[in-house]
């Protein structure tokens, strides 16, 4: 199976552990937060990141001193599932944000755990680990994170524009908060914040690439709708030429218009510009369409 991009700019996060507790209780903040499911009842967190499997239980050990009583078997499963549902465990870490486990209706982002710069970006990284996707810049361009809790993702939505300096779009999908963004340039931002800046070059190159094929495609059309007029011109020219001949007017034409007639017969497929490059002395392209376009014109009169 192919590794997706989302995937990839997990595994790029992922290399960066947090080596401050603060920000490793701030990461599994933006974890637990956006995760699928976070409540006294017991803590679930479904992931399909080898990287993000291989880190969890580093990080919570790190942020609470607690192990996860379930975790995947192997690594085998396309989804690993990690869970937490020993309740000590749980009031453990609710108490760690300040959460009255009885009380856990209006979770939302306990500003103090996210108030050092460093412990806002640990918090992203953790939501978008968790919660969040981006699509393969190919296919399109989109960065999301999903949340169940409506106040976390009101108050996720302020702290991107404090850190990123623009608001991410919302949306709300069977019940899930949905926090987006669809512009390249602020997915790529947005992915260099959160320690991925391979994947947002990735973004960055797949916008280059597909404005160099438009580029590249609408010159070519250009050329096509040139090249078209260009030969037609040459087809009249040729039709002129021979007009001219078969009533014997060659003879007849100033030295000029007889260069020119000779140049256009002998090289039916070149431009103005190489036609006037033959003429002796050399002349300009305007003055090369003026010969032929005399040689037209004497070729109808010839014609009457
Ligand atoms: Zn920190």
């Amino acid at each position: 199976m192919a590794v997706s991009f989302s995937a990839t700019a997990k595994a790029e996060i992922c290399r960066a552990f947090p080596s401050r507790r603060c920000c490793a209780l701030a990461q599994c903040f933006g974890i637990l937060l956006f995760c699928n499911s976070f409540s006294a009842d017991g803590i679930r967190i479904i992931t399909e990141s080898r990287e993000l499997a291989q880190t969890l239980p580093k990080l919570f050990k790190k942020a609470f001193s607690v192990q996860f009583d379930i975790v995947p078997e192997g690594e085998t499963a396309a989804k690993m599932v990690f869970q937490i549902t020993d309740k000590e465990k749980i009031s453990q870490i609710m108490a760690a944000y300040g959460f009255n486990p009885t009380d856990t209706l209006a979770l939302n982002v306990n500003l103090a755990v996210v108030e050092e710069e460093c412990c806002k970006a640990s918090f992203l990284r953790g939501a978008f680990l968790s919660g969040g996707s981006v699509t393969d810049p190919a296919k399109g361009y989109h960065i999301e994170i999903t949340t169940t809790h409506g106040a976390v993702a009101r108050q996720t939505y302020a702290l991107m524009e404090e850190v990123l300096g623009f608001y991410p779009k919302t949306a709300v999908r069977v019940g899930t908060q949905v926090l987006y963004l669809k512009q390249s340039e602020q997915i790529s931002d947005l992915l260099t914040y959160l320690g991925a800046p391979v994947a947002a070059m990735g973004i960055m190159e797949a916008r280059l690439e597909k404005e160099l094929n438009n580029k590249v495609n609408r010159r070519c059309n250009c050329d096509d709708a040139n090249t078209s007029k260009v030969v037609e011109a040459a087809q009249e020219q040729l039709a002129a030429i021979r007009i001219l001949r078969e009533r014997g007017q060659f003879e007849n034409l100033p030295k000029k218009l007889q260069q020119a007639m000779v140049a256009r017969e002998n090289n039916p497929e070149s431009s103005l510009t190489e036609l006037a490059a033959m003429m002796e002395p050399p002349i300009t392209k305007p003055a090369m369409n003026h010969r032929l376009k005399k040689l037209v014109e004497l070729s109808k009169e010839a014609a009457i």
